[in-house]
């Protein structure tokens, strides 16, 4: 299921207390003396979204004829052809002995995909260390502190890239939660699909859509018209069943998939449920989507309570769309949109910037804008931005609006990584997460939709104090 990592590298270079950081609990024993009693471990292992096993590589306990060096290279060896990962480490503050170079070798001869880690690089001096490292040929080193735990988004970065997204957030756990769902909506038992660890962005697999709104609204003729028009595209061999769970199609040459609405059910069976259906069914259809396009009828005018859905969507983690239907049948157009579109603005702060999109069902009109807005709307919600990126962008922030004192201390911030996408999620490190103002917070989020254009997606930001 989920990848191996070795930690790889000779003695007293910081290997347990890393392998403690990950685990999360003091497990290994951490000792100044080179080659201290240690049994081989792996355990499960987390960074940020990242989960995975960890094999400290650390143990020689057995007190054999061999040198301590041999058996150190014997237990590296099988901890490397156990891995997927090699996590290889230096001591930045002593600088690159012969020994590191003996253990680069077997380490690069695996063939494995390496990260060079150059820890203690928070001392005095590391820099140095930090330069020679490069020499090893095991590519650019990640300045870290095991010790400190400084560089830690930089080292999941650096896994992620070594790795490849696929493998570093594991097997396709999105179909399994398809397949899942499939089951789900033909028996009555839905599980809890959330899908916190989804995979990256892959415009080979389909966007998965949801369509929601009131009885009424057009969702049925959106949905016809949506796919219908594919249909004439792809030629009537496409066999489209309107009474499956799902139905595919594709707009632009992107591959589209539809769940469970009930507009796609038979016109009959919708109108028999029509009183009942509502929460329980958008709900489902919003799970498993990853977008999900809110159709209202435009003219109904509409309050704040319509817009719950759209909240319900963005707390659900998906990025909501808005169709503003039966736009044939508005005298005033410009008018009006102006109007919704400051209404939802000011209504829904949570996913400022979301596409509102007037179109008719009924006639076409508007339906390719609206799929360019769910489309352009995913792409933001698969979003990654680098650390490098966030982080200058934080010194400018803290230069020019730094977060309050507290108490009469100063909140300071630290630095700011991307740990997830779908939807975007960031880690602020901060002293005192507990202190921090909401309105902080606010303005963080604000800024970060506005310099990086996430328009329309919920953005989280966690606090974290630095470990
Ligand atoms: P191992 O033999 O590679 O497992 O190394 P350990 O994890 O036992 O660490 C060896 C020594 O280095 C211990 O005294 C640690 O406290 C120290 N150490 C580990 N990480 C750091 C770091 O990031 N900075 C500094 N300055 N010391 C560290
Ligand atoms: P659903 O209950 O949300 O699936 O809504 P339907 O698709 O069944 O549409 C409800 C009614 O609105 C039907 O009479 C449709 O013909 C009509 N309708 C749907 N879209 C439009 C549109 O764009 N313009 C106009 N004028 N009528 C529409």
């Amino acid at each position: 299921m989920s990848f191996t990592i070795a930690i790889v590298g000779r003695p007293n270079v910081g290997k347990s207390t890393l392998f403690n950081r990950l685990v999360g609990r003091k497990l290994a024993l951490v000792d100044d003396t080179p080659g201290v009693t240690r049994d081989r471990r792996v355990h499960e292992a987390r960074l940020y979204d990242l989960r995975f096993q960890v094999i400290d590589t650390a143990g020689f306990e057995d007190v054999s004829d061999e040198s301590l060096e041999g058996r150190m290279r014997q237990q590296t060896e099988r901890a490397i052809a156990d891995c997927d990962l090699v996590l290889f480490m230096i001591d930045a503050k002593a600088g690159i002995t012969p020994n590191d170079g003996a253990f680069a070798q077997v380490a690069r001869r695996s063939g494995k995909p390496i990260v060079l880690v150059a820890n203690k690089a928070e001392a005095r001096g590391a820099e140095t260390g930090l330069h020679e490292a490069w020499g090893l040929g095991l590519g650019e080193p990640v300045p870290f502190s095991a010790e400190h735990g400084q560089g830690l988004p930089d080292l999941r970065e650096a896994i992620i890239a070594a790795l490849g997204e696929d493998r570093a957030f594991g097997p396709d756990e999105e179909e399994a939660a398809a397949a899942e769902a499939e089951i789900a909506l033909v028996g009555d038992d839905v599980s809890d699909p959330d899908e916190d660890e989804v995979p990256a962005y892959d415009a080979t697999k389909p966007m998965r859509i949801a369509i929601v709104g009131r009885p009424n609204a057009g969702k049925s003729t959106l949905i016809n018209a949506l796919i219908g028009e594919e249909r004439l595209l792809t030629g009537p061999e496409a066999g489209i069943t309107r009474d499956s769970i799902s139905v595919d199609w594709q707009w632009r040459g992107r591959k589209m998939r539809l769940f469970d609405t009930a507009g796609m059910r038979r016109k009959s069976r919708v109108q028999e449920k029509l009183e009942k259906l509502s929460v329980a069914d958008g709900l489902r259809a919003i799970r498993f989507a990853e977008v999900v396009i809110v159709v209202f009828d435009a003219t109904i005018p509409f309050e704040k309570q319509d817009l719950q859905i759209a909240d319900l969507i963005a707390r659900e983690g998906r990025a909501p769309v808005l169709a503003f239907n039966k736009w044939d049948l508005i005298d005033d157009p410009q008018e009006l949109l102006a109007e919704l579109r400051e209404k939802t603005d000011r209504l829904l702060p949570q996913v400022r910037g979301l596409r509102a999109v007037p179109v008719s069902a009924e006639t076409g009109r508007g339906l390719d804008k609206l799929m360019q807005a769910v489309a352009d709307t995913h792409e933001v919600w698969n979003r990654r931005i680098s650390t490098g990126r966030l982080n200058r962008w934080l010194e400018g922030v803290l230069a020019h609006h730094p977060p309050p004192a507290v108490a009469g201390r100063r909140l300071k911030i630290k630095y700011l990584t991307q740990v997830k996408a779908r939807p975007p999620g960031f880690v602020v490190s901060c002293s005192r997460p507990d202190a921090m103002p909401q309105s902080y917070v606010r303005y963080l989020v604000n800024g970060l939709r506005d310099s990086f254009d996430m328009p329309g997606v919920p953005i989280r930001v966690m606090l974290r104090a630095p470990e």
